[in-house]
């Protein structure tokens, strides 16, 4: 989360591109995945937007369920079977993110593992209720890590899943809503819109333009309320970022927040956002999480592999490391802008 499309209402960046009053724009908000999803249509008559608009929501509202890591529903489920060592029915939408995710998690050298859920949920990350400290004891984490648990410890057959390794939890959090957001803007197409954005909760894809200029995006600061730098999309382009500021919890004065490394099984330290360009909105998710895993010394490396080529790292230190790409794509917004390192990638 963290990308924010620039209000037109905002003074400064009506100035700087966007459209008049008379734009021939739609669009509608509504609740799913426990974020704000807004679907933003252009260039379309209300014929043609609305009912496209209606199948994403309904389309978000069956992936939330079909997708929930810890509620009854096919992947409720299949994790409910996993914790009793039993087999349980591979639903087709799960086969379909375990085959995005396979290739992302494998990229990255397992630093994104959707096969981590027991982590998750052992930190207490997986639930409002449970977003407290105190951290959990060293040894029950190792425990849960060893043997180190990926996804190609499944095994299907004849429609049935069971996991190889006792405990075995799956959570995609890190890139169902990116695979959301391709499905969305899919719909959209098919509907006849070629124009618009889909934005999950500040992470989005973008296609086509907006009238007769380009979308304007911007991107969160990870410690202010504030939009730290902006991009210009024409044609299309997911932008999602991964933040230690989506999800955590202070504990004596410290903090620890969701993204979990899976060599330490703790939070990945080192990092406070990574915003990742790219064509799909489930490379983009799964890459933004990757990179903040691998911390701001590596992520270049695992950028390469994942073939990312645009990047925005802010560290700890409050620098922003930029790939050559991002730095030709973004403007910095803020006053004065941060200081800036260029990471070509290897
Ligand atoms: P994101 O906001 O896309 O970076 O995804 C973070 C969410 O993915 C967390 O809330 C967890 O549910 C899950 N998660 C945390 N760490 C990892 C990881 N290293 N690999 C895969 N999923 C993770
Ligand atoms: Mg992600």
């Amino acid at each position: 989360m963290g990308a924010l499309r620039l209000s037109c209402l905002v003074p400064l960046l009506w100035l700087m591109g966007c459209g008049g009053p008379s734009d021939p724009v739609i669009q509608r908000q509504f609740f799913a995945f426990g974020t704000l999803i807004e679907v933003t249509v252009a260039d379309v008559p209300p014929e043609i937007a609305e009912p496209a608009i209606e199948a994403i929501e309904m389309r978000f509202h069956a992936l939330h369920r079909q997708w929930h890591p810890w509620e009854p529903g096919p992947l409720g489920d299949l994790n409910l079977a996993f914790r009793e060592g039993a087999a349980g029915p591979m639903h087709p939408s799960i086969a379909t993110l375990l085959d995005r995710a396979r290739p992302l998690a494998e990229a990255s050298g397992q630093l994104f593992n959707p096969a981590i859920g027991a982590l998750v949920r052992l930190w207490g990350f997986h639930d409002p209720e449970t977003l407290h400290g105190p951290p959990p004891e060293p040894e029950r984490i190792r425990e849960l890590l060893d043997p180190f648990p990926t996804i190609e410890a499944i095994e299907i057959q004849d429609g049935m899943a069971r996991s190889t390794l006792p405990g075995l939890q799956l959570d995609f959090g890190a890139v169902a809503k990116g695979v959301a957001v391709d499905e969305a803007i899919a719909l959209l197409r098919r509907h006849g819109a070629p124009h618009g954005i889909v934005n999950a909760g500040g992470d989005l894809r973008a296609i086509g333009r907006r009238g007769d200029r380009p979308w304007r995006i911007g991107i969160r600061h990870p410690r202010q309320a504030e939009v730290l730098a902006s991009l210009e999309v024409a044609g299309d382009l997911a932008v999602f970022t991964s933040g230690d500021y989506e999800r955590f919890y202070e504990y004596e004065g410290k903090r620890y927040h969701h993204i979990l490394d899976p060599r330490t099984g703790s939070p990945a330290a080192g990092i406070t956002s990574v915003t990742v360009v790219t064509e799909e909105a489930a490379t983009a998710d799964a890459a933004a999480t990757a990179l903040f895993v691998a911390g701001p010394e590596h992520w270049p490396e695992v950028a390469a592999r994942l073939k990312i080529r645009d990047a925005l790292v802010m560290d700890r230190q409050g620098v922003a490391q930029l790939t050559p790409g991002m730095k030709q794509r973004i403007r910095f917004e803020l006053d004065p802008p941060p200081p800036v390192v260029l990471r070509p990638l290897p």
